[in-house]
């Protein structure tokens, strides 16, 4: 019989859910959103455990029985293998968000790039991208493996469900581990289509008036995280009008000039 990702996650067994592991680590390996033995998943079994990827294999090749059961603390309770060297991020997700039972981790190239370049897909430019994830900040960078990664982390667990992580790659999460795959599948599917609006040179965002309408509709579809209060997420057109300076054709050449003389020192 085939295997039935879509099955919700509470009703499935572990076998099922080490199943589920297994195939979602060679949809991110096929789809090239890791190389080598980048990336883990885990799954929250139950208030005490979690099922996580083994740390130095590739995600792409893994079978059931690689995969190792901790308890909430990170201590290992089965398994031949030592746990994911990113458990600590799982940890510490599961811990602050009881909503969610999955999370991924992957490095997809071009949503890393943005990581890397320090900067957010915070830009309302895609209705269903603001309608599955509103923004997708940017945490600052910390080694990996350690607890510099979690404390960077920490500040947006509560509020988004994917996050760039610098110079590194990406975390999702979601109450299953489809909806986690989903999210790092819009987050690098998104990441390419602002890169094509980069190189196209123009970008129209949408007002805030329809990422109100947007936001409204994501508590409609059971989505209840939402951006923290004060920060702008996603950015609307209205601000980043806002922050655009308009200066006559005069004034413009005059603030070249004074800049051309400062840099000549005269
Ligand atoms: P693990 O193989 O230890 O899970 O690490 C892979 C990774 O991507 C580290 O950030
Ligand atoms: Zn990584």
């Amino acid at each position: 019989m085939p295997h039935e990702i879509l099955q919700p996650g509470a009703l499935k067994t572990e076998d099922e859910h080490r199943r589920d592991i297994c195939l979602v680590g060679r949809w991110i390996h096929e789809r090239g959103f890791v190389a080598a033995t980048d990336g883990n998943i885990s799954v929250r079994l139950d208030p005490q455990r979690v099922l996580t990827s083994p740390t130095g294999i590739s995600k792409g090749m893994m079978l059931p029985e690689d995969l190792v059961v901790t308890d909430m603390k990170g201590r290992k309770l089965s398994g031949r293998r030592n746990p994911s060297s990113e458990l600590a991020m799982h940890l510490l997700i599961y811990q602050r968000r009881p909503d969610v039972h999955a999370v991924l981790h992957a490095h997809p190239p071009t949503a890393t790039g943005y990581a890397a370049a320090g900067i957010p897909l915070n830009k309302a430019l895609i209705s269903e991208v603001v309608l599955a994830l509103g923004c997708i900040p940017v945490a600052r960078y910390g080694t990996p493996g350690t607890p510099e990664l979690t404390e960077a982390l920490e500040p947006y667990v509560a509020s988004y469900d994917a996050i760039l992580m610098a110079n590194h790659g990406v975390v999702t999460c979601g109450p299953d581990l489809l909806s986690a795959f989903f999210r790092m599948e819009t987050t690098e599917h998104f990441a390419r289509v602002a890169l094509v609006t980069e190189l196209l040179g123009k970008q129209v965002l949408l007002s805030s008036t329809d990422v109100e309408k947007l936001l409204a509709a994501r508590a409609r579809y059971g989505l209840t995280t939402a951006a923290p209060s004060g920060t702008e997420c996603p950015v609307t057109s209205e601000s980043l009008a806002a922050e655009r300076v308009i200066l006559t054709r005069e004034e413009l050449a005059a603030l070249i000039e004074e800049a051309v003389k400062s840099r000549s020192g005269r």
